[in-house]
């Protein structure tokens, strides 16, 4: 019944449309006493998920009845060795639609007011410009823009890779098996990855809401350490109160990612930013400006 769900859930998503504000950047600079170069991070606007039956967003009725606005970021990463896209935002089909998306059966009303080579554009770089794209998982507001960025290296938990090309997700689902599809330089982890091999940009393995999610940690000189959330945790209740929308994968997974995040966020003294808050988003710079 729960998998029943996630999947009418998922595909319910994929179907939508956008909606919402824009945010950009943040930059990071690294400048470490053995002169390690700056590293960015800018923060932009993948678009906009009303989501009109909050309810989904609890095991218990805590939320029925309610509606929250969804910010949906994306993020791009630029570091000496190369720049990493972290998500990929709603699709890009929703740019310039004349009114939101909203789902056959109400529960989510989406939109995107901008594309993904436009805000790009914004810092001087195209899909071309990337040796890395990662995401926190392969649902539908995630996975928008991915097959944008052909020419980067997919970097993919194994779990995630095998689930989101399984039978069962290209059939209930083939938005996001689509979205995906076209990356050919494919790079399959096993647990936490260090991207660049320096510590600064980390994902780490938090799976539960999918098989593979993961979360990505930042070592920002100035702003500090840094997590971004994936789909861990939806938006602040969710965090303070551990709860767990119907539709995650695996619930045990779940609570025990909540607590290796909690744990580590603590161990870091990481700034955690909640990728759907809203107030999160507007809380980082607009391109192109970054944090420090
Ligand atoms: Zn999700």
């Amino acid at each position: 019944m729960m998998r029943t769900i996630a999947i009418l859930f998922i595909a319910i998503l994929s179907l939508s449309g956008c909606k919402e504000a824009p945010k950009p950047i943040a930059e990071a600079n690294l400048e470490s006493s053995e002169g390690r170069a700056t590293l960015r991070l800018y923060t932009f606007d993948g678009g906009t998920v009303m989501v009109n039956a909050l309810g989904f967003f609890a095991q218990d009725d805590t939320y029925k009845g309610q509606s929250k606005e969804f910010a949906n970021a994306f993020y791009v990463v630029q570091h000496p060795d190369g720049n990493l896209m972290w998500d990929a935002g709603l699709p890009e089909a929703l740019v310039g639609m004349d009114e939101p998306f909203t789902t056959p059966e109400g529960a989510f009303t989406v939109s995107r007011k901008d594309s993904l080579h436009h805000q790009l554009a914004k810092i001087g770089l195209t899909t071309d410009d990337f040796k890395y794209i990662a995401l926190s998982h392969t649902h539908f507001d995630h996975v928008g823009h991915a097959s944008a960025l052909k020419s980067a290296t997919w970097l993919v938990q194994e779990d995630e890779y095998k689930w989101v090309t399984g039978d069962e997700v290209r059939k209930q689902n083939p938005d996001s098996y689509n979205a995906i599809k076209d990356l050919s330089k494919i790079k399959i982890v096993n647990g936490d990855h260090d991207v660049f091999g320096d510590g600064t940009v980390v994902l780490k393995y938090m799976p539960g809401h999918t098989p593979g999610h993961q979360v990505l940690f930042l070592d920002l000189k100035k702003h500090g350490p840094v997590l971004l959330s994936g789909d861990l945790y939806h938006f602040s209740e969710n965090r303070e109160f551990k709860r767990i929308p119907i539709f995650n994968y695996d619930l045990e997974q779940t609570r025990r990612s909540m607590s290796l995040f909690e744990a580590f966020a603590e161990e870091k003294n990481a700034k955690v930013y909640l990728q759907h808050q809203k107030e999160d988003f507007l809380s980082m710079p607009e391109a192109p400006e970054y944090l420090k």
